[in-house]
């Protein structure tokens, strides 16, 4: 999926120029949130929620709170309405209120142009993310992976229950990896919660080292 792997290589990008550390489920669920509109009844989709001006207005208090280190995540939420969906899959509000105008290039979703394109961000993100160990640090149990359950269930899995399936067949491979990690790194907190809950009630079921792994 485009908006992952774009998501995380701007944040990426952005959090080494600004000298700031980012948290990774935080800015990958930020790079698809604008699509959660599709579930939002009476909001049309592509239209307030994608607009960068709507994304600009809210990140101010967070920008006034955290300063620069607020810059990943909004070039992450950002980069979705203004690269990935001005290219791909239709036209955009990135003005909203101020017009309604779409904007976009239109290129589908189908076309070898834009798989080829979400094949090369997905590589390139994949190799980013192994390289500098994200992968790894996302499969650790730590709460703000719990925040991985938005995209999971509002973007991905219900893109395999449509039928027929929006996704060209040839992008379903990134597709199943994204939703594999995210899975997992659900998991992992889940079960380190279920754990606690159990250990508190008396019943040690399964103990945690200092490390934070299940013994
Ligand atoms: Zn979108």
């Amino acid at each position: 999926m485009g908006h992952f792997a774009l998501g995380y290589v701007f944040g990426k990008l952005t959090a080494q120029a600004t000298k700031t550390k980012m948290n990774i489920p935080l800015i990958l669920t930020l790079s698809v949130i604008p699509d959660i509109d599709i579930l939002i009844p009476y909001v049309e989709h592509r239209g307030p929620f994608h607009s960068i001006i709507m994304a600009i207005i809210i990140f101010i208090p967070i920008f006034v709170l955290y300063r620069k280190s607020a810059s990943p995540y909004l070039i992450a939420l950002i980069q979705h309405s203004l690269i990935g969906d001005y290219i791909a899959g239709g036209q955009v509000q990135l003005l909203w209120p101020l017009t309604s105008q779409p904007f976009g290039i239109e290129i589908s979703i189908r076309s070898t142009t834009n798989i080829t394109l979400e094949w090369l961000l997905f590589i390139a993100a994949a190799i980013v993310m192994v390289k500098t160990k994200d992968t790894h640090a996302i499969l650790q149990s730590h709460n703000s992976n719990l925040i991985l359950a938005i995209p999971t269930f509002t973007v991905l899995l219900p893109t395999f229950l449509a039928f027929p399936l929006a996704v060209p067949i040839a992008l379903i491979p990134p597709h199943i990896i994204f939703l594999i990690l995210f899975l997992t790194s659900l998991l992992i907190d889940v079960r380190k919660i279920g754990c606690q809950a159990l250990n508190k009630s008396g019943r040690k079921v399964c103990q945690w080292n200092l490390k934070g792994k299940v013994q």
